[in-house]
């Protein structure tokens, strides 16, 4: 340039590094938009005949490549292509896929015991496009089959497996082929298992949904979800679906997920083997009158979680004999796991239904329901698990 520019100038301009050494590490693309070369390739990569980046809401490196490494993991052997994108939390993920999906006229089909901050979307949002909601029991076969066959604005089984907090589980396997004899697309919301110990896509569902600020980050430092699927046909209409509602994730959250996947692998191996052994200890103590765990035997669930799940996981819950001023005074006690509404962490949490996740449901619904005032939910960490015993044990006195 013959031209000096000048020190104001010179303070705005952008400095590239020549080198080109490869970062062992992903970067963080901090950028909103993508600089072109000239005009023919802006316009060449606008209009798709090119492949680039464009603007960080319709994708930034950082973001999509740990969007697909999700989706790789979620279709892993399983011979699929699929897709991944993530998105600005767990419950952006659920309204982008539903609303991409679903137009006015259609109902998805679901159980009474979702994450609670999905059944309001359904009620509360959703609705107000004119797409209903229809609860129902999904481990009824037949009730489902039936429905499917009155109903045909059915266009979504919408599912998770385990049920928060009472680890109810749903035969993925059996809604998928109910689902595709009718022409029904399927959902699972997989934050529970992570792909590691549950994989929806190889079980014949169309959809995977994750609240990523859950096991798949691990840390507690971010709040993030993707979207898995592999239905090309789906595939534009997701993401421009994502894309004009704006639920992107920020490069900064989706590089604090890929740090966290580094070693899913080993800590949904520790989260199960410690929740196995913590619930061995609580269900033989005197204080306990059930605990909620898919790896015990005795568990109603034990078989359809040994046939779909590859490990227990992290999760458990279980029954304090007493009152609601004993339970939580138990729970005061508690001095090494965490009371905290999240889960999925590397240490233990311990949250109590009644009076946080389900204050605003019915008492009576919720007892039906198996959330009794007595139940605490446990998100077994990574720790040493006699720290974790030792901390329950002496609460528990
Ligand atoms: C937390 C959670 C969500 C919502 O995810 P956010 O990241 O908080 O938006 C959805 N489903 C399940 C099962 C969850 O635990």
């Amino acid at each position: 340039m013959s031209h000096k520019l000048n020190i104001d100038s010179l303070c705005v301009r952008e400095y590239d590094d020549p080198r080109t050494t490869t970062p062992h590490q992903l970067p963080i693309y901090a950028t909103s938009s993508f600089a072109f070369n000239n005009m023919e390739e802006g316009i060449d990569i606008f209009t798709g005949v090119k492949s680039g980046h464009v603007y960080s809401r319709y994708g930034n490196p950082t973001i999509d490549v740990v969007g697909q490494k999700i989706a790789d993991l979620e279709a892993y052997n399983t011979g699929l292509d699929a897709f991944g994108y993530l998105t600005s939390s767990g419950m952006s993920a659920i309204s982008t896929l539903v609303l991409s999906i679903l137009k006015q006229g259609d109902t998805v089909l679901t159980q009474g015991d979702l994450y609670g901050g999905t059944t309001e979307l359904l009620l509360k949002v959703v609705a107000n496009s004119g797409i209903k909601t229809i609860f129902i029991d999904l481990t009824d076969a037949d009730a489902i089959e039936q429905l499917c066959l009155t109903n045909r604005s059915i266009r979504m089984i919408y599912l998770e497996t385990p049920a928060n907090p009472t680890m109810k589980c749903i035969d993925i396997r059996m809604i998928s082929r109910i689902a595709k004899k009718y022409g029904v697309i399927t959902c699972v919301d997989n934050t529970f298992c992570t792909p590691l110990i549950q994989q929806p896509l190889s079980m014949g569902v169309d959809f995977v949904i994750h609240s990523t600020t859950k096991f798949i980050n691990g840390h507690g430092n971010s709040i993030a979800g993707v979207i898995v699927g592999h239905d090309e046909k789906f595939k534009k209409q997701v993401w421009t679906t994502l894309k004009l509602l704006g639920t992107n994730c920020s490069p900064w959250d989706a590089w604090l997920i890929n740090n966290g996947l580094k070693t899913l692998a080993l800590r949904m191996a520790k989260h199960s083997e410690n929740a196995m052994q913590v619930a061995l200890y609580l269900s033989k103590h005197p204080r306990i009158k059930k605990v909620n765990y898919n790896g015990l035997e005795d568990h109603a669930y034990y078989e359809i979680a040994k046939k779909q799940m590859k490990a227990f996981g992290g999760m458990l819950s279980f029954e304090i004999i007493g009152d609601i001023k004993e339970v939580l005074s138990i729970l005061n006690r508690l001095k090494f796991c965490t009371l905290a509404p999240t889960l999925g962490d590397v240490d233990t949490l311990v949250l109590h239904p009644a009076t946080s996740s389900h204050l605003n449901v019915d008492k009576t619904l919720r007892e039906i329901n198996g959330i009794t005032d007595g139940l605490v939910r446990l998100s077994v960490g990574i720790e040493n698990v006699q720290d974790i015993i030792a901390d329950l044990q002496q609460a528990l006195l």
